[in-house]
């Protein structure tokens, strides 16, 4: 069987129990080489054979895959933060299925939350976003043309934008096209939760400049929108003039009270 795992943004210790379980377990592993922390490789038993997908093709580590699955052993298709997110995984899914190869996911802590706990950042704040868009910018690799960043940037809420950092000057002028204006608060995380971590807190319009300095370039995402100025209402959910299921309030913040 296939086990494909999320890897988790790079800590080490990021990686769920089961994760590591399955790491333990493997018989054979394929692990994404240019983002998977390779002090992960440590869970893998002696004499495991370990492979670098940054060196292969589709074909390559498909073959790989159908080989452990033929000599009756368990493999771990290790992806970085989680598989769901640029990892490249349905055409994986998909090629197993026709070759009759179960396989199951185990999730993982993605980088753009990775981020967040780097930045010590909420990317929901009452009364500012409560949406976050996730996405990049079309580079060597295509992004319809209707997830342009222009596009996106219209709704002004959080926004995450990933394998985007070697390319700072034109998304800053394509958040500028949106509701964003100079000033927003952006932010790059480098590395989140690896020990060379680096969060430099910018504007949407010093964005390229920041990168400049900070030798910024790439394995990092780029956060904005005003959620990182801190600036927001207090939470309903714990108001003391809010109810909820498990609580009662004195209605003072309920639509009609004294609030
Ligand atoms: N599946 C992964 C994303 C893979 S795409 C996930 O869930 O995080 C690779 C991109 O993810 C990188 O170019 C970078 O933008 C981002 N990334 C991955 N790990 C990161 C980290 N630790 N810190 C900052 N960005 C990271």
């Amino acid at each position: 069987m296939v086990h494909f795992v999320g890897a988790g943004p790079g800590g080490p210790d990021l990686i769920t129990l089961r994760g590591a379980e399955l790491l333990q377990q493997a018989d054979c592993v394929v692990y994404a080489g240019s983002l998977v922390n390779p002090a992960l490789l440590g869970f893998v038993r002696e004499g495991v054979p370990v492979y670098n997908s940054a060196h292969m093709t589709l074909e390559q580590v498909l073959e790989v895959l159908e080989q452990a699955e033929r000599a009756g052993g368990n493999t771990v298709r290790l992806h970085t933060g989680d598989p769901c997110l640029y990892g490249a995984v349905r055409e994986q899914m998909d090629q197993l299925d026709r070759r009759g190869i179960p396989w199951d996911v185990t999730p993982g802590v993605s980088s753009f939350c990775g981020a967040a706990a780097a930045a010590g950042v909420e990317y929901t704040l009452p009364g500012v976003s409560q949406s976050v868009i996730i996405t990049r910018m079309a580079g060597r690799t295509p992004v319809p043309e209707r997830e342009s960043i222009a596009s996106l940037a219209q709704h002004g809420c959080t926004m995450v934008v990933f394998l985007s950092a070697g390319m700072l000057e034109g998304l800053s002028a394509e958040l500028l096209m949106g509701a964003y204006t100079p000033d927003t608060p952006a932010a790059l995380v480098y590395k989140a939760t690896w020990p060379e971590e680096k969060v430099v807190h910018c504007t949407v319009g010093t964005l390229a400049q920041a990168g400049r300095d900070h030798h910024i370039s790439k394995t990092a995402l780029v956060l904005v929108g005003d959620f990182l100025s801190h600036q927001y209402q207090r939470s309903l959910l714990y108001h003391p003039g809010f109810s909820t299921e498990y609580r009662t309030g004195d209605g003072s913040a309920e639509p009609g009270g004294s609030l």
